[in-house]
């Protein structure tokens, strides 16, 4: 569609998306992670919850834009387990871990852009056709690898639910 700022394309492949026009969703939301004042004290005070460290960075109301796929993913990055209280990580973790929000999102978003570039879906793993990519390997380390051995530790990837979602963790790597 055309608007005052030029040309704007809507993809949504797995037709999560909405265009609204209404300010008060925007309100409801949590800070946006690639923002400067995403500082990891903003970030510990988000993480001052008993709720499990995944759930509290998938509520949009608490953090914008973290999904599940990549929830799973910069969580091993940093080494903290999805699956500890948000209120259990400590200090020197905050810094650890808004680095890796950070560095996997903006991967990912170069990752979608390269994908749309060379005209294939960025979500050719969920759609069971794994292997679309030019390098034929899965960009995710821990995702959708349950039983398979970590590419940091060898131990195996486990996988559990939280609230309702699929998480998967190193238990080697990740406390
Ligand atoms: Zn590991």
């Amino acid at each position: 569609m055309e608007w005052d700022h030029g040309h704007l394309t809507f993809e949504d492949p797995r037709r999560f998306g909405v265009f609204t026009c209404n300010d008060a969703v925007l309100a409801g939301l949590g800070p946006e992670p690639l923002s400067p004042d995403f500082t990891p004290a903003t970030l510990a005070r988000i993480g001052c919850s008993r709720q499990p460290v995944k759930v509290r960075l998938m509520d949009p109301a608490q953090v914008s834009g973290i999904g599940n796929i990549y929830a799973s993913e910069l969580l091993h990055r940093a080494g903290i387990s999805p699956r500890r209280r948000s209120d259990r990580i400590r200090d020197a973790e905050w810094p650890v871990l808004r680095d890796a929000i950070r560095q996997v999102l903006e991967e990912a978003i170069a990752r979608n852009l390269r994908a749309h570039q060379l005209g294939i879906s960025p979500y050719y793993h969920e759609a069971g056709t794994r292997g679309t990519w030019a390098d034929d390997a899965s960009p995710f380390l821990v995702y959708d690898r349950a039983n398979e051995p970590c590419a940091r530790c060898g131990s195996a990837i486990r996988r559990c639910e939280q609230a309702g979602r699929s998480t998967y963790w190193c238990p080697g790597c990740q406390r």
